[in-house]
């Protein structure tokens, strides 16, 4: 950077040489500043304009600047779109400053650390992950930093870099930490062995509409299990990570701890709602690799849909935000066990029936506001009063959902009203304490209620009394000096003097001293004025900061209970998911599902949840349920053939879809669904245009396929959409054959095969398990009407 000859622009290099990868946002006076590189970018990403300083001496320097007030906006934007933003305050007011004011930076704002709401998506988390990989085994940790969530896990089995990628693609995280270590030749980290593992190309990924994660490397030391277990100890207030299931678990302890230790570097506050991390294992769940998020369109949608197409648009209707994260996590992260399932249905069943007591649910949920997010921001000390009032607001409702929640008989409620904290004393602490109308800022005063802080009321009453006592002493000097239209006025410059408009000059008595000469008044003090003055001003000054050290003691207060109001949350967000699913149920007439234990599939008149709720795009006709028969002996492998366009692939995601809404604990689109537990769901559609990514279809298909074979169990359910279309009819007919006889012989999952090989059919006169089915149409002159139904046998 070139010379610089004023103080200032040398304090600003200082401060950017230490953060060289964001973009320091300078504060100077009422705006924040950006200068150089960080002013073009900036002016270019945020539409704003470019000036410059320095014009007459030398070089001009490129700037660009916004309000302080409005920087929240355009910090979310630019940390929306990947960058990073370091926010350098006056460390002391410029007007008491004797040199040049003091700067810090005060925090960092990262894509994963970005916690207001402009930059978050109400419905979605933000993940902050952190990844470290020792010899082929990984760790990995996430932290939505907005609602205090804090996960970790590990991955050490022979595919660990498979699963990896997996757990990857369906978190969504929106940056990642990774150890900057420099690779030896033969791919260990050079001590320690700790290194960054390889990302997943995410190009094209199935969740993320935003893009890969911004990756950010930190030293390899901040991942040492030593470091890392100790600031997770320290931070939990614990002597062993046991109790989070962490022992023995270097890596996800290493990874855990990179994620404390950055956003502890980046946030400069107590990060009270951190109050616990959760070891899971991603068999915990029904595992949905990306590839088939994105063929059910459960998340995103395809290419050029909307939100309305998936799964997640047609069926998430929470009352909450902190309710729609929790449903979209459950669609991420099904169930695998019957005793998480039962209850949940048994609580759906009675919602479903009870209809005023679930609309007088939701419509009370609805007034809760985000609990988890509100908490965030005082964790991370960037609440202001009116979220405290907001969060005052939300809790009162909690009574109301507890006498609701009274009324149901099932387990699962009670259980949810054991976990329920009625907060009374949080409560309590903000009806007293917080200001019913408070200001925006924490500065204006109006904070805190009067009748809170005896010293406060004094202080108030102080600056009260003075102000009346000027009123007195504004209609006494009119009688003294006989100026009637004499006033006491008060201006921030000058502070308060007596105003005397020109033609009274005459009669000003010789004890005003003049102070201030306007066009046609003049402006005077006493002595009398001038001590009012100083004890009016220091009352509000002192009540103002007295105001300020009581709020922030408040929100401390708060903060401290934040695994109370976190687990209300947790319990308040599950009643929101229930709710939900019992309205879609009643809804779009579904069905309780029922668990088969001997591996048999029996769907009677089943839909797709979303194409019969949005209509088929070729016909306004209603949809066509379709019955769906599975067993582990003679029905293992459906064969699906008919023209296209006959309705085989909905076919084959409805399976799916029926399968994947049961094991989030929903009720499911059917007359009857009688299902076993799947451990995974896996989908591959064929002919999908991955050419434009440089690997041949056929490629895509082998690998694809490989995975499959390699990771199915006899547990899992297998979709396999016109596989092998997209290579020379032989090759692709061969890869196909080849594959149903490997799900035939070795993996013996439940699989439905759609396809237009028509040779394939011959598949279930060789081989035990395989049937044929079909898709119908009726011929009809020259046209062919698709009836949509499937049945048995060939086409
Ligand atoms: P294929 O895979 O055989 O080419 P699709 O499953 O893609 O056929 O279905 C083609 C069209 O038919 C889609 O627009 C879909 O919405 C509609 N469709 C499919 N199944 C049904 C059904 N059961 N009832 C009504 N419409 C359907």
């Amino acid at each position: 950077m070139a010379e610089f000859s004023t103080p200032l622009m040398r304090q600003y290099s200082a401060i950017k040489q230490e953060h060289p990868q964001a973009l320091l946002f300078f504060r100077l006076g009422d705006f924040y500043e950006l200068f150089f590189e960080d002013a073009l970018l900036a002016s270019r990403e945020l539409q704003i304009t470019l000036t410059s300083r320095n014009k007459e001496k030398g070089e001009p320097i490129p700037m660009c600047g916004v309000p302080y007030h409005a920087a929240e906006g355009y910090i979310a934007r630019l940390v929306r779109k990947g960058f990073r933003v370091a926010v350098c305050d006056q460390m002391e007011d410029p007007r008491f400053a004797k040199k040049l004011v003091k700067r810090e930076v005060t925090r960092v704002v990262s894509p994963g650390t970005s916690i207001h709401a402009e930059a978050l998506e109400p419905r979605a988390n933000n993940y902050l992950a952190a990844a470290v990989e020792r010899r082929g085994a990984l760790g990995l940790a996430y932290v939505d930093l907005s609602t205090g969530e804090f996960r970790a896990t590990e991955f050490s089995s022979a595919d660990a870099d498979a699963r990896f990628q997996e757990e990857i693609g369906r978190m969504q995280a929106s940056e990642i930490l990774l150890p900057a270590s420099e690779n030896t030749a033969d791919g260990q980290g050079a001590r320690g062995g700790l290194q960054a593992p390889h990302m997943p190309a995410l190009i094209g990924a199935p969740l993320d509409s935003s893009g890969p994660p911004v990756e950010t490397r930190l030293d390899e030391w901040i991942f040492q299990e030593e470091y890392a277990g100790r600031l997770l100890r320290d931070h939990f207030r614990v002597t062993t990570l046991a109790g989070f299931g962490l022992e023995e678990r270097p890596l996800a302890v290493a990874a855990a701890g990179a994620i404390l230790h950055y956003v502890r570097e980046t946030q400069r506050s107590s990060l009270q709602h951190l109050d616990g991390i959760r070891y899971y294992q991603q068999h915990d769940t029904l595992v949905l690799d990306p590839a088939t998020l994105r063929n059910l369109e459960v998340i995103e949608p395809a290419p050029g849909g909307s939100r309305d197409s998936t799964l997640l648009g047609a069926l998430d209707h929470c009352m909450t935000p902190f309710g729609a994260r929790a449903f979209k996590q459950r669609l991420l992260r099904p169930f695998c066990r019957r005793e998480e399932l039962e209850g949940r249905w048994d609580a759906v069943g009675e919602l479903y029936v009870s209809t005023i007591a679930r609309e007088e649910l939701r419509r009370t949920l609805g007034k809760i506001q985000d609990l988890e997010r509100l908490l965030g921001k005082i964790a991370l000390e960037s609440a202001h009063a009116r979220d405290l009032l907001a969060l005052k607001l939300s809790l009162a409702q909690l009574p109301a959902v507890r006498s609701i929640l009274e009324k149901f008989q099932a387990p699962m409620f009670r259980s949810l009203g054991e976990s329920l904290d009625d907060l009374a004393d949080v409560r309590q602490w903000l009806e007293s304490a917080i200001h019913p109308e408070p200001p925006v800022t924490l500065i204006e005063g109006n904070l805190i209620r009067p009748g809170y802080n005896s010293e406060l009321d004094t202080l108030r009453e102080l600056s009260q009394n003075s102000k009346r006592v000027m009123a007195q002493m504004e209609v006494r000097e009119r009688q003294r000096t006989g100026i009637q239209s004499l006033k006491i006025r008060f201006n921030n410059i000058f502070g308060y003097s007596i105003e005397v408009s020109k033609p009274n000059l005459a009669l000003v008595p010789p004890d005003y001293e003049r102070k201030q000469t306007l066009a046609n008044a003049e402006r005077y003090v006493t002595p009398e004025l001038q001590e009012l003055e100083a004890r009016i001003l220091d009352a509000e000054e002192k009540s103002q900061s007295l105001e300020r050290e009581l709020f922030i003691e408040v929100r401390r207060k708060v903060g401290g209970e934040a695994r109370r109001i976190r687990q209300t949350a947790a319990t308040l967000a599950e009643l929101d998911v229930l709710a939900c699913f019992a309205w879609n149920a009643v809804d779009g007439g579904y069905v309780r599902p029922e668990i088969s234990e001997d591996g048999e599939w029996v769907v009677v008149q089943g839909r797709h949840p979303v194409i019969e709720r949005h209509g088929a795009q070729d016909q306004l006709a209603s949809f066509i349920p379709n019955d769906l028969y599975l067993n582990s002996s003679t029905d293992r492998i459906l064969i699906i053939t008919g023209p296209n366009m006959g309705g085989k692939s909905t076919y084959l995601r409805q399976t799916a879809l029926i399968s994947l809404m049961a094991q989030a604990g929903m009720y499911v689109p059917a007359e009857r669904a009688k299902l076993p537990l799947v451990d995974r769901i896996f989908t591959r559609i064929g002919a999908s245009d991955n050419l434009a990514q440089g690997r041949s279809t056929f490629m895509v298909e082998m690998t694809e396929a490989a995975s499959i074979l390699n990771t199915a169990t006899a547990q899992s359910l297998v979709l396999l959409d016109e596989v092998g279309r997209g290579t020379a009819t032989f090759d692709g007919l061969a890869i196909a054959w080849a594959v149903v006889e490997h799900l035939q012989s070795q993996t013996l999952a439940r699989t439905l095969f759609a396809t237009h090989y028509h040779e394939l059919t011959e598949l279930a006169n060789l081989l035990p398990g395989v049937r044929n089915y079909h898709v119908s149409v009726k011929e009809s002159g020259s046209n062919i009407i698709f009836l949509r139904k499937v049945e048995s046998g060939s086409a």
